[in-house]
């Protein structure tokens, strides 16, 4: 009886100091995102670190819907090393709205950007009707001596800062409803050296004619997101990355990432696909895949290719053998009579031109 007693006191007790405990602030930790930084897979090639980088985002500084170090936190979670934010310098529909001039963004978003190892650069998008469209001036030091009325002015006063300029989706419906044109204007900002890359892809479009264009001309090819609300709800992220551009960089810097730049070293890549330079989507594929012989059939010898990347392989031989080999993964792959010849088909050197590949195979 005693006991009995005992116990039910201890009981109450205990039940008090639960209740007391738990009345005023009870954490609940588990409904959090745990702060993970995706890993982004692609091999660093030919001595060069491979950064992933969109040089084309939006923020409530213009036509966005986020406030700029939103842009930050995006780009930590979702494994990229750049971001630039290009506020359009023409045409602001919350100007009545939020204060700030067109380096305000960039501001903004700078100690998040340190705080977070992104590299954010600083730049602008010239915002025109065709000819000549849009561009986005990267590296810029000050934004603002580029709102002026006449759009070589703005061109000339980036240039003087030693901008790195972009032509922005050339093939945009709203600006080039039935065609992908390359102006005469385009021809006098390419020879003055105003133009220095183009995007073949811009946001969920893919413009192989520019592609062509890029390889012609020896400019930049360049993919980006364009994003103006947040990644998260444009993009199926659990399936794909963010369009991007990977730019083959001596070092994790902003300043390797302009000199790459200038010296053409990107590959853009959007969805499945990339699109680049033949040397370098060779040597993507050369590192991230390997190839070892496994046995020998009736049908053929059999190979185990394993594909160490976010990028799947889709391959077709010159007799229309097809294979995938799948991101991060492998496949078992049978090939008849040594045949090594092959085409990747999401890899593009050209609008309509395929990666050639002579398979290494090991035996
Ligand atoms: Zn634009
Ligand atoms: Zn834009």
């Amino acid at each position: 009886m005693k006991n009995k007693t005992c116990l039910l006191f201890i009981g109450i007790l205990l039940s008090v100091s639960i209740f007391a405990q738990n009345v005023n602030n009870i954490q609940m930790p588990e409904l959090l995102n745990e702060s993970v930084r995706k890993t982004i897979n692609i091999p660093n090639i030919l001595g060069y670190q491979t950064l992933k980088c969109d040089f084309h985002t939006h923020t409530v500084f213009s036509d966005g819907v986020v406030w700029p170090t939103v842009r930050i936190d995006e780009a930590w979670q979702e494994g990229l090393d750049a971001i630039a934010i290009t506020d359009h310098i023409e045409g602001n529909p919350s100007k009545d709205q939020i204060e700030g001039d067109h380096n305000s963004s960039y501001e903004i978003a700078l100690p998040r950007a340190i705080q977070k190892n992104i590299i954010l650069i600083h730049a602008g998008e010239i915002t025109r009707d065709m000819p000549p469209g849009h561009f986005n001036a990267l590296f810029l030091k000050d934004t603002n001596p580029l709102d002026t009325p006449d759009y070589m002015e703005a061109f000339k006063a980036a240039s003087e800062q030693g901008a790195y300029i972009i032509w922005n989706h050339p093939g945009w419906k709203s600006q080039q409803p039935d065609t992908c044109k390359w102006w005469d204007i385009h021809t006098e900002l390419y020879e003055k050296g105003w133009l220095n890359g183009i995007e073949v892809f811009n946001e969920k479009e893919w413009y192989p004619i520019a592609l062509d264009w890029c390889v012609e001309k020896d400019l930049a090819i360049t993919a980006a997101s364009d994003i103006h609300g947040i990644t998260a709800g444009m993009y199926n992220l659990q399936k794909y990355h963010r369009p991007m551009t990977l730019v083959l960089a001596k070092k994790r810097t902003e300043e390797s990432i302009r000199e790459a730049l200038f010296d053409n070293r990107t590959v853009a890549w959007f969805g499945n696909n990339l699109a680049g330079k033949e040397e370098y989507l060779k040597a993507i594929f050369e590192t991230a895949v390997d190839i070892r012989f496994y046995n020998e059939t009736r049908r053929g010898k059999v190979y185990i290719a394993n594909n160490n990347s976010d990028v799947p392989f889709h391959l077709i031989s010159d007799a229309g053998q097809k294979f995938n080999i799948p991101a991060n993964g492998e496949t078992m792959i049978t090939l008849k009579e040594n045949n090594r010849n092959f085409e990747v088909n999401n890899l593009f050197v050209k609008g309509t031109k395929n990666l050639k590949i002579s398979l290494n195979l090991s035996e």
